[in-house]
């Protein structure tokens, strides 16, 4: 099978385990991010596939071969860090002709090929400048250039925009993508913000509890989580707890019953974890109980300008429900409001 396929992947540091039970398939020409919080195993992951880190279990196979074995060097992968690793006293073309040079690419080739990745990351103008004095963001492209400057197989890009003003971060994400998907080179970049993956990435990869948890496209993973543990680290979410009723319903733990889509494997009187996302809310004007229709009573306005977030206490759950000023529901602390959970938004989550 082509692509990059991860079995039974495992390392362990002496008793410790950094990362366990790691099965995935990468397919060729895709972004994949590898999401998760802090400790996790996303890093050392990603240097298992570079070749830096030994696996204490397990196989990586690159288009059917097994790559395990493979010093760094001989897997030709591009790969950038957190620190960007740029050499300060050279200049930008010296950088980016420097993984050229390594492999004994005649000078002259090394000049058409810097020529043409300053074009790719327009920097043409900026051969000479010592990379010293560039911005965060031309460094990061100087950093990008090099790693692919060999005609790598796959790009391996460990949190290289973290160092970056929010606002220059946003415009490097669609910067990369754009690039990645232009080259058509598989991409595995870890990240810990889910912003960032959910921007990016072709598929998630939910790393958490030094464990797989989930993989899927940023909107399955959003809309259907796999688990609490995902619902609660992608995005905003309402989680709640319920009492299976049977017949697609269940009730909260103030009394309401509320319709769910059936989970077959859910039995009467089992205690489970929903999910509804606060835009799936709809908040109105108050109104007798019926369906999946409740009363309650705003406790928080948040008016952040494009959006309003209005928290509502309702049969003793919390919910934070997300509204724009056009909506004009113009609520406030202390009043009645009708708050409806569509059926199809409720999410039973699985243990
Ligand atoms: P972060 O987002 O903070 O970089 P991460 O998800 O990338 O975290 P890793 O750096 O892969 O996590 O670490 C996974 C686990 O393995 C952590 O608990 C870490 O302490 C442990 N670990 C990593 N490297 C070593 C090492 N060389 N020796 C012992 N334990 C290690």
């Amino acid at each position: 099978m082509s692509g990059l396929i991860l079995e039974n992947v495992e390392k362990h540091y002496g008793s410790a385990c950094a990362v366990t039970d790691v099965n995935l398939h990468l397919p060729e020409g895709k972004l994949v991010c590898f999401l998760g919080p802090s400790g996790c195993g996303k890093t050392t992951l990603l240097r298992m596939i570079a070749g830096l880190e030994t696996l204490t279990g397990g196989e990586i196979r690159l288009d059917g071969e097994d790559i395990g074995n493979t010093p760094a060097h001989l897997r030709n992968f591009g790969m950038v860090f957190q620190s960007l690793a740029l050499f300060p006293h050279m200049t930008v073309g010296e950088n980016i002709a420097y993984p050229l040079k390594l492999r004994g690419v005649s000078k002259a080739e090394q000049q058409t090929r810097v020529v043409e990745l300053l074009e790719l990351i327009q920097l043409q103008q900026m051969i000479d400048r010592p990379v010293a004095k560039l911005s965060g963001g031309q460094r990061q492209r100087v950093a990008i250039a090099r790693a692919i400057a060999n005609h790598p197989k796959i790009l391996l890009l460990d949190e290289p925009l973290s160092a970056l003003d929010a606002k220059l971060r946003e415009s490097m994400q669609v910067e990369i993508r754009q690039l990645q998907q232009r080259l058509n080179i598989t991409t595995i970049m870890v990240t810990h913000d889910q912003r960032e993956a959910m921007t990016m990435a072709d598929i998630v990869v939910v790393l958490g509890e030094h464990r797989v948890q989930q993989v899927g496209t940023p909107i399955e993973i959003y809309r259907h989580p796999a688990n609490e543990f995902v619902a609660d680290f992608i995005g905003s979410g309402n989680i709640f707890p319920a009492t299976a009723l049977g017949n697609g319903k269940v009730s909260l733990p103030g009394g309401d019953a509320l319709q769910v889509p059936i989970c077959s494997s859910i039995l009467v009187g089992e205690k489970v974890k929903m999910l509804i996302r606060p835009e799936d809310l709809q908040l109105s004007a108050p109104q007798a109980t019926a369906g999946n229709r409740l009363l309650g009573k705003v406790t928080f306005v948040r008016d952040i300008g494009a959006t309003i977030e209005t928290t509502v206490e309702c049969s003793g759950v919390s919910f934070t429900a997300l509204s724009t000023p056009c909506q004009g529901i113009g609520l406030s602390i202390g009043h009645p409001v009708s708050v409806t959970l569509p059926v199809e938004a409720c999410r039973v989550l699985g243990a």
